[in-house]
Order: C-alpha cells, then sequence, then structure tokens
C-alpha cells in the first residue's frame, strides 16, 4: 500500500470516527413533529417544563454519543490488528481523543453544553417568575442567545448563554450541521468567555 493511499485510509477513518458519536445530536432532534413547542430557530424560547425537559433530552443524547464512541474505537482496533491498519488507527485516534475530551469533564474540564443544573437554573428562574419579588405584573422569561430575559419588561433573569436546543436551525441541515460539529452544542456566541468562567466561579 502507497503512502498516499495510507494517507487517505488514514483520514477517511478519522473523517468516519469524528463524524459518528456526532450523528445523534445532529439528526435525532432536528425534526419538524419533534420542535413544535418552540418558535423556530433563532428566536427567543419561552421558559416551560417542555423548554427544560428538552435541556434534559439534550444532556442525554449527548451523553448517548459517548457511548457510541467506543463502536469506531473497537472497530479501529480490530481494523489495526487484522484489517487496513491505516484506517483502524484513524478510527482509533479520532475516536479515543473524542472519548479523552468528553471525560475531561469529570476531571475539571469544560462543562457539557448541556447539564442537569441548566435544566435546574431554568426551573428556578421559571419559578421565580411567579414569585414575589418579579420583574413586572406579568413576567414572560424567554431564553435569549446570551441570556434568560423578560419578554415584557426585558429585565435580565440570568446570564445564562443558550447552547443549541435541537431545533432545525434557520442556517440549514448543512451548513447548521457544520456549525454543530465545530461548536459541539455550545452557545454560538461567547463573548469573554474567561472572564465568565471567574465571575461565575467566584459566584459558587
Ligand atoms: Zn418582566
Amino acid at each position: 500500500m502507497s503512502f498516499v493511499s495510507s494517507l487517505m485510509y488514514f483520514f477517511a477513518g478519522f473523517i468516519i470516527a469524528f463524524l459518528f458519536p456526532r450523528i445523534p445530536i445532529i439528526m435525532i432532534t432536528r425534526g419538524k413533529g419533534f420542535n413544535l413547542a418552540f418558535p423556530e430557530h433563532p428566536a427567543p424560547v419561552p421558559l416551560s417544563p417542555k423548554l427544560t425537559q428538552r435541556v434534559l433530552h439534550m444532556r442525554m443524547i449527548y451523553w448517548m454519543g459517548f457511548i457510541v464512541s467506543f463502536i469506531p474505537l473497537l472497530f479501529g482496533l480490530a481494523s489495526v490488528k487484522w484489517g487496513n491498519p491505516a484506517f483502524g488507527f484513524g478510527l482509533w485516534i479520532s475516536s479515543g481523543w473524542f472519548i479523552l475530551s468528553r471525560l475531561q469533564t469529570f476531571i475539571g474540564g469544560a462543562k457539557p453544553p448541556w447539564t442537569l443544573e441548566m435544566a435546574q437554573r431554568l426551573q428556578t428562574i421559571a419559578d421565580d417568575t411567579k414569585s414575589v419579588q418579579k420583574c413586572c405584573p406579568m413576567p414572560v422569561a424567554e431564553w435569549r442567545i446570551l441570556t434568560v430575559s423578560c419578554a415584557r419588561c426585558d429585565a435580565k433573569l440570568s446570564d445564562m448563554p443558550r447552547p443549541d436546543l435541537g431545533r432545525k436551525r434557520m442556517d440549514g441541515f448543512f451548513l447548521g450541521g457544520f456549525r454543530l460539529l465545530m461548536t459541539d452544542g455550545y452557545p454560538v456566541i461567547d463573548f469573554d468567555d474567561d472572564s465568565k468562567n471567574t465571575n461565575s466561579d467566584s459566584e459558587e
């Protein structure tokens, strides 16, 4: 096998293993029937039990991708041993990298784009809009790109940027899918990330 064809097999394996664990997030939730409860992307999403549930679903699908990523890892090992070593190595490197990056969460790395705390926080904000200290007489909390705000009085209720919520993206399936591959579902607009992290750390 020539060097060039080895290289091509390597990249084929690399790309397949790159896409494989990310496909659930890109495919599963984009259907129309799945998103009837939400306004179209990129409009703000009103806070509701459905939205909380969606965050939890996205979180589940995210971790499903992690479990699924062991398939190309094992295929890669088998291919290195018995099949095309370059292809297997590509699979193996790519899925190994993916698994390691996901595992970083547990040793203080970046949190996943969707977390249980996020769902709980949405619930707390929704409860607060019904409490005594609400921002205006009839608050309507909605999740904008960078904040949770009241649609009526514009008061900022939380500065939690909105991750991808599985809605069909306005930039279309391919461009939207590509953007998701690049951002991994994290909020697309995320200014001064560092300062925000230090702030939230000091709050906790
Ligand atoms: Zn208000």
